[in-house]
């Protein structure tokens, strides 16, 4: 009899081949700007955890009072008997620091757009998306009934043509819902919300952004992209962000109004049907947004250090592309250069992956940096002198 699993090792075999499977470094202790990976002692310099939150003093407190207060499991779904007093404060909390009228927290961001986006749109309902959307977007877009359209990257006039194209063909769509990432993870550049605000006002369109990458680092205090554009909650109906990057810890949420809160929790099939954050997770949530709201200099060092890097890369010759924000590419073309950059960095104590073919076109190959806010100064012009140091050598400079 043939083995019926024998696909299994045949396909990871030709992903190891192509050299497109993925070799995991393995993080020996907290995601602390130096850190131990694989026996070696490194900078962090790709981590998502913007602000240090991960490892900071009052998180680690308040997640270790409530595993003594609450357990560490909370024991159902939320709609069940997995709701504590805790989500509800983390949820009051939360629209209180968006400054919006109510807020739902997921288990993750890839629930949240999962689960609420098919929800959102269905038959006779259209769904417009940027062409360079998160996988958790494109994801819940293919669980809705509802056409697609697609529009060209960060382009609110092409938005503005596949809407008119849209409508032209079909006169008479229910709902039309428009959605974009608020800062694009790879490149690191910021969507138009405004313009895209607009263009969706015109024809009636729901706006719904993920700031997954923008919180914790666009605008006053670091509350994300709608307040960073200064748009209200009538122009941009569902801010949809994650608390597993500046936030340092996980879970998804979103805010708006009080009836799409409602709606969101009573139709989300992965927040109905899956078990609820863990006390400890709430409660360092709930520590992340007071430190948020009590600790500005996180935000200002975030920028100051990346405006730092961003200079010194560019004096230096490196080409790092449109970002305007603390993710800064280093484009070097072929995957297999990006590799070694990579490599020696790691060796010269630096660790900063590549990105490279399928992840973005075959000659975009680059290295992907992440500015944090608990580096010192001298860590980065640590950072800076190896990158220096690697460039010459491989002949990139
Ligand atoms: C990371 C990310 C997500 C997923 O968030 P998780 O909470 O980690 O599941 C969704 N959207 C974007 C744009 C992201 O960068």
């Amino acid at each position: 009899m043939r083995d019926p699993t024998s696909f299994l090792a045949q396909e990871y075999g030709d992903l190891v081949r192509q050299e497109l499977d993925w070799k995991l470094r393995i993080l020996e202790g907290p995601s602390a700007p130096w850190c131990q990976i694989d026996g070696h002692r490194v900078l962090m310099f790709c981590s998502n955890n913007y602000l240090g939150l991960s490892n900071h003093p009052r998180l680690k407190a308040a997640a270790t009072e409530a595993v003594a207060t609450h357990g560490v499991g909370s024991g159902s779904v939320r709609p069940i008997a997995g709701t504590m007093d805790l989500h509800a404060e983390l949820e009051r909390r939360l629209a209180k620091f968006k400054h919006a009228e109510a807020s739902l927290v997921y288990q993750s961001g890839f629930a949240t757009n999962s689960g609420l986006i098919p929800q959102l749109a269905g038959d006779g309902d259209l769904i417009v998306s940027d062409e360079l959307n998160h996988g958790s977007i494109i994801d819940g877009v293919r669980l809705s009934r509802a056409e697609r359209a697609v529009y060209r990257h960060a382009d609110a006039d092409d938005l503005a043509k596949v809407l008119q194209t849209a409508e032209a063909h079909t006169p008479s769509y229910r709902r039309i819902l428009v959605i974009t990432d608020g800062v694009f993870s790879m490149d690191g550049d910021v969507a138009p919300l405004d313009r895209i605000a607009a263009v969706a006002g015109d024809h009636g369109a729901m706006v719904y952004v993920d700031d997954a990458h923008g919180e914790g680092v666009l605008g006053p205090g670091g509350r994300g992209i709608v307040s960073h554009f200064g748009l209200t909650r009538d122009q941009v109906h569902v801010e949809m962000g994650t608390f597993s990057k500046a936030f340092g810890v996980v879970g998804g949420h979103i805010s708006g109004s009080r009836a799409l809160v409602d709606f969101a929790y009573n139709r989300s099939r992965t927040w109905l049907l899956s078990g609820s954050h863990p006390p400890p997770t709430v409660a360092a949530c709930i520590a992340a947004v007071d430190v948020l709201e009590q600790e500005p200099a996180h935000v200002e060092r975030l920028w100051e250090h990346t405006r730092r890097f961003k200079k010194a890369m560019a004096d230096l010759g490196f080409r790092t592309g449109k970002s305007t924000t603390p993710i800064t590419p280093i484009l070097v073309g072929e995957s297999a250069r990006a590799k070694q950059l990579s490599q020696r960095l790691f060796e010269l104590g630096v660790f900063a992956l590549p990105i490279v073919f399928p992840m973005v076109a075959k000659d975009q190959a680059r290295i992907r940096t992440i500015m944090n806010a608990a580096l010192t100064p001298d860590d980065v012009t640590f950072a800076i002198a190896a990158f220096e140091k690697a460039g010459r050598e491989l002949g990139l400079l």
